[in-house]
């Protein structure tokens, strides 16, 4: 396939809520939303990438590019062979990935970006109050201890941040992660559902 996948991505700190509106979007036929770190979470913790996976965010880093894209793309693979994804009648909506630059210049030779949604947060404080709530509901190991919930938000400042600025200013949708999970909705579709009439045909006929 030589085709670039047609994307949205989700942007924003650990909390922001990217994971719910992921889901919610992944709901509606014709979008498909592809999160990297439930991709991560259902490997193999005994296997060597699962491994590799744990040592990292269980620190809060990130895991390095590299395994972090093949583990990515092998994943897209999958959904494509087993027709979850069909590229050409679905939008891709990323969330958590690509989390660098080096990862977004890898990554533009796979998927062609139509526009960025940057959910902005409340307050770090406000954040991190809502992670610790999703560890108890979840079991997430990475979100239970508050010293890895803020070594995560040091690590989105410092290396996903910046990504913001690789993108072009009018790509970029600034949403307020304040709302309602149904409020912040309606704000992306507002952003996105222009787009996806732009380049989709409509999935039900
Ligand atoms: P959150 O959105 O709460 O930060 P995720 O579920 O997206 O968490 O990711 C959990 C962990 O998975 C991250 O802390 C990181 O270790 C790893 N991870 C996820 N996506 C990426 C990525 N694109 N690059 C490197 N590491 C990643």
């Amino acid at each position: 396939m030589t085709d670039r996948l047609r994307t949205v991505l989700l942007f924003g700190p650990p909390g922001a809520g990217k994971g719910t509106q992921g889901k919610l979007l992944g709901a509606i036929p014709g979008f498909v939303h592809m999160a990297s770190g439930d991709i991560f979470r259902t490997l193999d913790r005994e296997s060597r990438l699962g491994k590799k996976f744990v040592q990292y965010s269980s620190q809060g880093l990130l895991v390095p590019d590299e395994m972090t894209i093949e583990v990515w793309r092998d994943y897209v693979d999958r959904q494509i062979e087993t027709q979850v994804y069909r590229p050409a009648f679905d939008l891709l909506v990323l969330d958590g990935i690509p989390r660098n630059v080096v990862q977004a210049e890898v990554m533009a030779g796979h998927v062609q970006v139509l526009r960025v949604i940057h959910l902005r947060p409340p307050g770090i404080d406000e954040m991190v109050v809502r992670l610790k709530g999703r560890a108890l509901k979840e079991g997430r190991h990475d979100d239970a201890d508050e010293a890895v919930i803020r070594r995560r938000f040091e690590v989105y400042e410092k290396e996903t941040s910046p990504l913001l600025a690789y993108y072009d200013a009018d790509m970029i949708c600034d949403i307020s992660a304040l709302g309602s999970p149904a409020e912040v909705l309606q704000k992306i579709l507002d952003a996105i559902v222009p787009i996806y009439s732009a380049h989709f045909a409509n999935p039900l006929g």
